[in-house]
């Protein structure tokens, strides 16, 4: 087994750190959700941009780091980059934080990281909570394919045209949502998507944590998901695709081949079905053939 490596906080700011850039995942609760790397890395950095630097400093101030803060957030980030990028060439450590979780991941720092590797810079990744990840881990449902598709268009016929897009996809989908849009988003994803089993997970790693699971159509009902207060996640599990027997997939493809062809009628079942549109087809030049 490796030997922990654990630092006293007056060791962690000796910290050796290589320059570049560091990619620091930060709590999206708790402030003790913080890895004992994310410390060392934020105690002996240059500096450590956040979106909001007195957020950011609460979090170090929690754990006793003193840092230089900068703010990085989108209304900063393109006065504060050159700088940045600059620093980075003359062998400065920069962390990069975002209010909470992990930065990127619906968060700004994304030009950042392009350009800094771009010019040649380290990048270095320092892992940790992203609320996307922690829902899924509690939601129940499938991890083997999932799709983060940050938060849903506020209109609703832009967010009904995006569920439209995702609705034929093998896999569990990660939303973020905010709580006065939470049930209208529900009751979009439950006339789209279908009948599918879902998660909504709410204040995750708070006093006020929530996790509500049923299906689209229950949560859109539910007491609980009508303008929530706090953060959200909403999880929804893939089509039910297993359930559908290869018979009642070829009666589907012939009625729909025979009223539209063999490539419009299998993007149609594919999309109801929740099947691959390229299997269908070939199976629909199969049943074709068969028919001669
Ligand atoms: N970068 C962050 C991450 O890795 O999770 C996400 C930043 S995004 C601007 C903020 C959104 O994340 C919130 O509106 C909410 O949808 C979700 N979120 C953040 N913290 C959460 C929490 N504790 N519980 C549930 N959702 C949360």
């Amino acid at each position: 087994m490796p030997k922990a490596q654990a630092r006293e906080p007056n060791e962690r700011a000796n910290a050796v750190l290589a320059p570049g850039l560091y990619v620091v995942a930060t709590p999206i609760g708790n402030l003790r959700d913080i890895t004992l790397r994310a410390l060392d890395v934020l105690s002996a950095a240059d500096l450590v941009l956040c979106e909001d630097t007195r957020v950011g400093g609460k979090l170090l101030a929690a754990h006793g780091i003193a840092a230089r803060l900068e703010r990085y957030d989108e209304h900063a980030a393109e006065r504060v980059r050159p700088m940045v990028l600059q620093r980075l060439v003359e062998g400065a450590r920069i962390a990069l934080t975002s209010d909470a979780g992990t930065p990127l991941v619906s968060d700004p720092g994304y030009r950042l990281v392009l350009e800094a590797a771009a010019q040649g810079s380290d990048v270095f990744p320092i892992p940790g909570p992203s609320a996307s990840l922690a829902a899924l881990t509690a939601a129940g449902l499938p991890t083997d394919r999932f799709l983060f598709a940050g938060f849903p268009p506020t209109k609703t016929a832009a967010r009904r045209s995006l569920f439209e897009e995702l609705a034929p996809i093998r896999a569990t989908l990660l939303f973020y949502e905010t709580g006065p849009r939470l049930a209208d988003s529900l009751a979009d994803m439950a006339a789209v998507l279908g009948r599918r089993e879902a998660c909504v997970a709410r204040e995750l790693t708070k006093l006020h944590e929530t996790i509500v699971r049923g299906s689209l159509t229950e949560l859109a009902a539910d007491p609980r998901c009508q303008e929530p207060k706090g953060e959200i996640v909403v999880v929804v599990g893939p089509p039910a695709a297993e359930h559908i027997s290869l018979d009642q997939a070829d009666e589907a493809l012939a009625e729909a081949v025979a009223r539209l062809g063999p490539s419009a009628g299998a993007a149609e079942v594919a999309k109801a079905l929740g099947l691959s549109r390229r299997d269908l087809y070939a199976r629909a030049l199969v049943l074709k053939g068969a028919k001669r």
